[in-house]
């Protein structure tokens, strides 16, 4: 599950991390507000569950409240890849003399969590990894032995960050690492992290996904979970549907199986054999006919899709009213 950036910041300041100041508007008049109690200077952005707002136009500095309230009124309504921009987070602007980019997620390959820092953070982080990736360190953690003080130097020192900042960074990764544990993350990342030019250290981004499976015993955060928001135009038809979908973005084989497993084994072949599936969808046990259809021309809506890819095992659908269904 995906949370918004204005309350993963929230999160992070629960737990001690420095983040700027600033609060959710819905309206340009709440952003001007906001902007004015900030002092008049202040960042307007996106609140979407997508990554890269800044280049999409999502984020924008305002130098007064008046000016907070146009870029708002320009904001609000955006689409940003897929998804429209319901509310903004109105924060203080930060005078940036770096930007760093810190990570935790995990390493299913390493069966570890893994610790990823980089002083070339910011919203081009991703060519960095494509191009750069030495610019990128990361440090495995053992789960079961946690957060070791050598791997916050290892990655201090391989990351290219400034040292003389050390002591604040290590302490932020040592608040994220445990906020990570105790609300079930599967990622927690702060880009940029930014070293501002009083000198401070602070997270002027934020982004936090829960592990799923972790929601039964995270009551506060489930709270969090937005359909509409929390998933694309099509994701969104599928739950209202009570189908079980997936979108993964560039694919362009279309994938429709019946269990869980079977599906998601059919990925895998799929990947194997050098294809990109642009979805997963079971069937379920109990379809109809109609249902059958539907559920392929919810995988039809994406025109990436030139192909589907059918792997039915008969006794747990009836095969001859999937066939009817088709
Ligand atoms: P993202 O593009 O969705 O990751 O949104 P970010 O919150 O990371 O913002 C994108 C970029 O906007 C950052 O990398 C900064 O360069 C810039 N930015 C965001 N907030 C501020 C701010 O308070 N002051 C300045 N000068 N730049 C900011
Ligand atoms: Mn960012």
């Amino acid at each position: 599950m995906k949370i918004h950036e204005y309350q993963a910041k929230d999160i992070f300041a629960s737990y001690g991390i420095p983040v700027p100041a600033g609060r959710v508007a819905f309206t340009p008049d709440e952003a001007a507000a906001i902007a004015a109690e900030l002092g008049g200077k202040a960042v307007v952005k996106a609140q979407v569950h997508v990554g890269g707002r800044g280049k999409a136009g999502g984020v924008k500095l305002a130098t007064t409240p008046e000016d907070a309230r146009e870029k708002a009124s320009q904001i609000l309504g955006m689409d940003i890849k897929g998804l429209t921009v319901q509310k903004v987070l109105v924060s203080q602007a930060v005078d940036i003399a770096q930007e760093y980019y810190l990570g935790l997620t995990m390493d299913r390959d390493a069966r570890k969590l893994v610790l990823i820092l980089s002083a070339s953070g910011g919203v081009d982080i991703e060519e960095v990894a494509a191009k750069t990736p030495e610019k990128i360190a990361k440090v495995h953690i053992d789960p079961l032995i946690g957060l070791q003080e050598f791997q916050l130097k290892r990655a201090i020192f391989r990351s290219g960050v400034d040292v003389s900042k050390a002591k604040e960074i290590k302490g932020i990764i040592r608040k994220l690492f445990t906020c990570y544990l105790a609300i079930d993350a599967s990622l927690a990342e702060i880009n940029p992290l930014v070293v501002t030019k009083a000198g401070e250290v602070i997270a002027l981004d934020a982004k936090i996904n829960i592990d799923d499976n972790a929601l039964y015993r995270q009551p506060e955060l489930e709270k969090l979970l937005e359909v509409g928001a929390d998933m694309d135009a099509i994701e969104a038809e599928a739950y209202h549907k009570g189908i079980a979908y997936v979108h993964l973005s560039g694919g362009n084989i279309g994938v429709m199986g019946n269990g869980a497993g079977l599906v998601m084994t059919t990925m895998d072949v799929i990947s194997r054999a050098g294809g990109k599936p642009n979805n997963f969808l079971d069937i379920g046990g109990a379809a109809t006919t109609e249902v059958v259809e539907n559920e392929l021309m919810l995988i039809l809506k994406d025109p990436d899709v030139k192909g589907i890819f059918l792997n039915v095992f008969g006794g747990i659908v009836r095969c001859d009213m999937v066939a009817e269904g088709i």
